[in-house]
């Protein structure tokens, strides 16, 4: 997959990804010539029907909406809770399972230090390496392993679990974690919450926080027109937060 080197964006907001910087770029609304897209972050050029557009270079999140999704991956709501709850950062050593798309641990590879993430599949970890690769990220490492079987790394900041029996892995994490390290587990339904948090708080040392559901609702607003979308998305994942205090 080519890099994103440059964003379009139209007045109402339509996003356009730009690969080829060496071409003139076609949409719906005409096209732009090759020598706009080399122009100045914030610079409003026109396409050859007259419609305005502005490029600039993309952030990481530009880049992170167009990564190549296998398995389901983990929505922005939950990723962002579960970076805030643990204050995650550029110091941390975190352990991912399973990394599916590996949406989840490119998220973490942006503000951690350092992330290894385990997939069983050869498919999931192909797509993986291929989102590392695009987004520029040097400091994850996939491990093709079953993390039911163990985890390699010791003194870890942060376990991330998004799998079909975390209660699998809780004993690996126990050990992986360091004193005062989180694991945070997602998972679609309520019985694989219950049996997570149940086992957890079996074993010494290993207190559950909380366990969470967040529900994001977005709102249109345009003059005064103030109102709730009519769509939302009704349910994704539970958050259980569990901390390793001995
Ligand atoms: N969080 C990911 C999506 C994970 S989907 C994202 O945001 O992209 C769950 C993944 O777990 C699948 O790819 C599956 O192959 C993997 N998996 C299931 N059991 C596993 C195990 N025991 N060890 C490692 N990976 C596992």
């Amino acid at each position: 997959m080519d890099k994103i080197k440059k964003i379009l964006i139209t007045p109402e907001g339509r996003k356009f990804y730009i690969r080829d910087l060496n071409s003139d770029f076609h949409s719906q609304f005409g096209f732009v010539k090759k020598a706009d897209l080399k122009k100045k972050d914030g610079t409003t050029v026109l396409t050859n029907t007259g419609r305005e557009m502005v490029v600039f270079k993309p952030s990481f999140i530009d880049s992170y909406r167009r990564i190549k999704r296998d398995p389901q991956i983990i929505p922005l709501k939950d990723i962002a809770a579960i970076i805030a709850e643990t204050g995650v950062d550029r110091t941390s050593l975190v352990v991912d399972a399973g990394a599916g798309s590996g949406a989840l641990c490119c998220f973490l590879a942006n503000v951690a230090k350092k992330v290894v993430t385990y997939e069983l599949r050869e498919d999931f970890a192909a797509t993986c390496r291929q989102n590392f690769e695009f987004l520029g990220l040097k400091n994850i490492t996939l491990k093709r392993k079953n993390i039911y079987e163990g985890i390699d790394e010791k003194n870890v900041d942060l376990i991330t679990f998004d799998l079909p029996e975390p209660w699998m892995a809780l004993e690996h994490a126990k050990k992986a974690l360091k004193i005062g390290g989180f694991l945070v587990s997602y998972s679609p339904t309520i019985p694989q919450v219950a049996d997570f948090v149940n086992a957890a708080v079996k074993i010494e040392g290993m207190m559950h926080i909380k366990t969470i559901e967040i529900i994001e609702r977005e709102w249109e607003v345009s003059d005064r027109k103030v109102r709730p979308r009519s769509q939302m998305i009704g349910h994704t994942g539970f958050l259980s937060f569990l901390r390793r205090v001995k």
